[in-house]
């Protein structure tokens, strides 16, 4: 790992707090960090050096994956921090930066790296970025990086008026979007699972599948982001970044093509057809695990009219020689039964015909765990002989072991500190998906589509049940 200044904007905050340094004290563990890397942390307080450190500590100890308790190394550790008062908004504040970051670069007989963190709302990115280049914090001697995540913008428009800003100060490839999905262990293993056995690379095509489900279901609701998710809602908020970056990944059969070309494949919805392949729900009052949970328009903070989707589901296709007419279900929402990310490839039955058991013989299904277990699972029919001999389905389990594993922001840190752009949003993607996305917006704004109710602790509208029920598809695992 090469000699970096790490310069982070939002070090006072909760994803500074809760992900970033704990992601970076196990980096420090796992020896990926360079000895001369130097962590400056910007923020509104007036904290001086020890009591930024002394919080940094503290965070470790709430939530690092591993212990935080061996005294030499979290001294060590966090001998690397500084701070440093920053209003983002004040350019000169930029130029004392530039300043601490220059000693710094001495300090230590640094090269000159720079990665600039943004974990800070993203209506600062531009002006960031702006002040970064204006300051001359951007005319390192090294390299100099960005790193910002999601939203990025609120729509299509907006979205390339954001870029357009931070393309005037940093260039493609020095922009890292973080997109966590992408960071989950699972997620990182698809390829090299397909890419390494054959077995499953033959049957990845539309010749053997049947349908594909990927889920993604929270049993929270809008916890403390009311102010923003009621402007924003599960399209938002999770299927156009989330959930479309999964179908990516799920879609580039092993890197043959790109996750750019998997979105410009999948076939364009125009608004007025999108009622008849997406279904928009919002939670009504219910119980989550035995426990009653409000309805959306009763949560603090929700506007009791309401109209905000809470739950997408989504049937699309991709129009490529590997998916060609494979529907394509994706559904995620908030107050679901239960928190689960997964993908379930279904495949087709040959057999239907020529079996003679056939009126008992289940599809095969692929089923990857994304989280919060981890693992994939074949489904099998075998002849059950204890009962009767009957054909009935067993799962082939594989089931990862997880302990030692890097978290996502370990993962993207340590590629985002090295270059490697594999496991980011790219703009091109970004950009795509809000693309595609654009007229689900405009028809929800113009209410095209009903707005389906489900109460709370269910797996959403019945709407969604008949999404799937018109292709003679049924969501698998709902019980
Ligand atoms: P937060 O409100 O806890 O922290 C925001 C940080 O920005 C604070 O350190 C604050 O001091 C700083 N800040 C705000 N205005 C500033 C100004 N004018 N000058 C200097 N600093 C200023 O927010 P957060 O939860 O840490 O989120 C940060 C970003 O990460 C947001 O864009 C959020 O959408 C995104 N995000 C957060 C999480 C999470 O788990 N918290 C998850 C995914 C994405």
């Amino acid at each position: 790992m090469e000699a970096t200044t790490f310069v982070l904007f939002g070090a006072t905050g909760d994803l500074a707090k809760r992900k970033i340094y704990p992601a970076l004290y196990n980096l420090f563990l796992d020896h990926k960090l360079s000895k001369s890397f130097t962590i400056i942390g910007l923020g509104r307080r007036e904290w001086s050096d020890e009591a930024f450190q002394a919080q940094v500590e503290q965070s470790l100890h709430t939530f690092s994956r591993r212990s935080a308790d061996d005294s030499a190394s979290i001294k060590a550790f966090i001998k690397a921090f500084r701070y440093s008062v920053m209003d983002v908004e004040r350019i000169e504040d930029y130029h004392k930066l530039l300043q601490v970051v220059e000693q710094r670069e001495q300090e230590l007989h640094l090269p000159g790296n720079r990665m600039f963190y943004l974990s800070v709302g993203p209506e600062f990115f531009g002006k960031i970025a702006a002040s970064i280049q204006e300051s001359g914090l951007g005319s390192a001697k090294g390299w100099k990086r960005l790193i910002i995540e999601k939203p990025f913008g609120h729509d299509l428009k907006s979205a390339q008026e954001l870029n357009q800003e931070l393309g005037k100060a940093f260039k493609e490839e020095e922009i890292f979007r973080i997109d966590h999905y992408l960071g989950k262990p699972m997620v990182q293993k698809l390829d090299v699972l397909e890419q390494s056995n054959p077995a499953l690379q033959d049957i990845w095509t539309n010749q053997y599948i049947a349908n594909v489900q990927i889920t993604a279901s929270e049993t929270v609701g809008v916890e403390e982001r009311a102010g923003y998710y009621d402007h924003v809602g599960a399209i938002r908020d999770m299927f156009q970044n989330h959930m479309l970056q999964l179908l990516m990944t799920l879609g580039k059969n092993d890197g043959r093509i790109s996750k750019r070309q998997v979105m410009e494949s999948v076939e364009p919805l125009l608004k007025e057809n999108v009622v008849n392949d997406v279904v928009r729900g919002q939670y009504t009052a219910g119980s989550i695990q035995g426990k009653p949970a409000a309805g959306y328009k009763d949560e603090p903070g929700i506007d009791p009219c309401s109209t905000n989707d809470t739950f997408v589901a989504v049937r699309l296709r991709i129009d490529d020689v590997f998916w060609r007419d494979i529907p394509i279900y994706i559904r995620t929402g908030k107050r679901m039964k239960e928190k689960s990310t997964r993908i379930v490839i279904e495949f087709k039955q040959p057999f239907k015909r020529s079996y003679s058991a056939q009126e008992r013989t289940a599809p095969n299904l692929l089923i990857f765990e994304i989280s919060p277990n981890e693992g994939v699972t074949l489904q099998i029919n075998h002849k059950d002989l204890p009962n009767k001999g009957v054909t009935s389905t067993i799962p082939v389990d594989l089931h990862f072991n997880q302990s030692g594993e890097p978290e996502a922001y370990e993962n993207l840190i340590y590629d985002a500190l090295q270059g490697d752009p594999t496991f980011f949003a790219h703009w091109d993607e970004v950009e795509l998906a809000w693309k595609w996305v654009q007229p689900i917006l405009e028809a929800f704004e113009e209410d095209l589509v009903p707005l389906h109710h489900y109460p709370a602790g269910t797996y959403g509208p019945d709407a969604s049940d008949l999404l799937l029920a018109e292709d003679g598809n049924h969501w698998w695992f709902d019980s």
